[in-house]
């Protein structure tokens, strides 16, 4: 055997022993019908050609590796975000699974949600039963404050009806009459997880809001949105803020929930946004929202109810982060204070000393709308080209905000905007039109290695690194560990591509 005791391999060396090897051979030749490994290699160089990008790119009826997860993702992400909360999806176990275990993995942290487990007979009959029962094990077993409930593709395919199937579960005792279930249907067939987010936030404000008088006061409250590094962002907004002397509410904070401590205790929930403090945010003089794509109903609901709004793409580097201080400065009636134009100073002044090596660079770029948005800016900043920039859950109406920024900027002039395209539309674009970096996540890992493109992880999920999220990107602050997360990736390649002694090692030295 090739593990012993004595000898544990991890998967990543284990499978290269003889025996796999042997194994793997095998399950090739006589299970998967293999074509010849020239037939292989010559359907492998089409696929780096312009003729197969043309018609890539014109594919139209199935995704290949999307940049993006459903609706329910961003719900259960969401509600993370409060007091206690446990989330319930309402629909298949499996989806719930799937959400647990993402959210784990690039958190490196416990993960809680249930869900209402419909199987056969409550996709044929409706999952209201499930959800009588769900509600009270829930509320029973687990102890929360809250549960947020959303939907998975089953539940929203038969149609139940997420109010009355609540009311329903209160009447027959599952839960007090007076405990908050806030809902928000998350149909995963339509939008993202940036559209589950949005939707699942909302329906948190209504269910405190609706029907409540309003007395304004003169607090901000700050909606941050999807974000996979919440534990580090959220933790500098909040430095920054305080700073400032704002007087403010995170509406949703996962950064405690995603970030707690080893210390012999479980917690099934930490920090988040009080209940008290979500249903005192109707009075804020204004809702900010920190991700303009993840944050749009919300904000039309903040507006109906009187509030002042606004909101960003994701500020990272020097002019997001100063647009984002200065409208909070304005809107809290504060000063900007020294110590943030010192910070906003030493990064200029990074960014200028590192100038040989990020001029004239090319990136490829893919996630969230307001992701990209916000590296794109970024990029051009440090006097790089973001040649292409790709969100799945992008819209037309992205595409243009996408296509004004470009054009604000010399550096924007030969880039190329992909609404609504997937990583394999990716890969055929940088074998045709390669680029410098690919800016992403851990799902840009094949395109990176097939293309050569060093891969820079920026957003969620990253799984095959550890800890990135605990440090900020937004603010000047986050814009330091930002570009030195970019510029380590640039000198590894320097590097990697010098290190042949007396051949290509000329710069591969210490002493420039
Ligand atoms: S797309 Fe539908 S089936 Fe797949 S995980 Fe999301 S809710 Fe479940």
């Amino acid at each position: 055997m090739p593990q012993s005791a004595e000898r544990v391999l991890d998967h990543a060396t284990l499978f290269r022993e003889p025996e796999y090897r042997e194994m793997l051979a095998r399950k090739r030749d006589t299970m998967e019908c293999p074509a010849s490994t020239e037939a292989v290699a010559a359907q492998s160089d089409h696929t780096k050609t312009w003729a197969y990008r043309e018609k890539n790119l014109a594919r139209e009826a199935v995704s290949i590796n999307p940049a993006k997860a459903c609706q329910p993702l961003g719900a259960v992400f969401a509600a993370a975000g409060f007091e206690k909360t446990m989330s319930f999806v309402h629909g298949s176990q499996g989806c719930v699974a799937y959400y647990r275990s993402h959210l784990s993995r690039h958190f490196k942290e416990p993960a809680s949600a249930v869900s209402s487990s419909m199987t056969e007979d409550a996709a044929v009959f409706g999952g209201l039963n499930n959800m009588i029962d769900g509600l009270a094990n829930t509320y029973a077993l687990y102890g929360p404050k809250m549960i947020a409930v959303s939907t998975t593709c089953m539940a929203e395919v038969i149609g139940d009806d997420l109010q009355s199937f609540i009311e329903n579960a209160r009447v027959k005792g599952s839960i007090p009459q007076a405990f908050d279930v806030p809902y928000a249907h998350t149909p995963a067939f339509v939008g993202s997880h940036v559209d589950g987010y949005d939707v699942m936030i909302k329906g948190v404000l209504e269910h405190f809001w609706d029907g409540q008088e309003r007395s304004p006061n003169d607090k901000i409250n700050i909606v941050p949105g999807f974000d996979g590094f919440c534990v580090g962002n959220n933790r500098e907004l909040k430095r920054i803020l305080d700073l400032m002397g704002v007087s403010y509410t995170l509406i949703q904070d996962a950064s405690d929930q995603f970030d707690t401590p080893s210390d012999g205790s479980f917690r099934m929930y930490a920090g988040g946004t009080t209940l008290a403090d979500t249903a005192a945010a109707l009075n804020a003089k204004a809702t900010v929202s920190l991700q303009h794509w993840c944050s749009r109903k919300t904000l039309d609901y903040a507006a109906e109810k009187g509030q002042e709004t606004a909101s960003f793409h994701y500020p990272l580097g020097v002019g997001a982060t100063d647009e984002l201080v200065m409208k909070i400065a304005a809107l809290a009636g504060v000063d900007i204070p020294a110590a943030l134009d010192l910070e906003r100073g030493r990064l200029v002044d990074a960014i200028a000393d590192s100038q040989a090596y990020l001029h004239g660079k090319t990136y490829a770029i893919y996630g969230d709308p307001d992701f990209v948005h916000a590296v794109a800016r970024f990029v051009m900043e440090t006097g790089g080209e973001p040649t292409h920039c790709l969100a799945t859950n992008g819209t037309k109406a992205w595409e243009e905000e996408m296509q004004a920024l470009l054009s604000s900027s010399p550096f924007g002039k030969g880039a190329k905007v992909w609404a609504g395209k997937d990583l394999w539309h990716l890969r055929s674009l940088l074998f045709t039109e390669p680029v410098d970096l690919l800016v992403g996540n851990s799902y840009g890992k094949y395109v990176s290695r097939d293309t050569g493109t060093p891969l820079i992880r920026l957003t969620f999920p990253i799984f095959d690194r550890h800890h990135h999220h605990r440090f900020p990107l937004i603010g000047y602050q986050g814009g330091l560990n930002l570009l030195r997360t970019v510029l380590d990736v640039i000198f590894d390649k320097l590097d990697r591509d010098g290190d042949v002694a007396g051949e290509t090692d000329i710069s591969f030295d210490l002493t420039r």
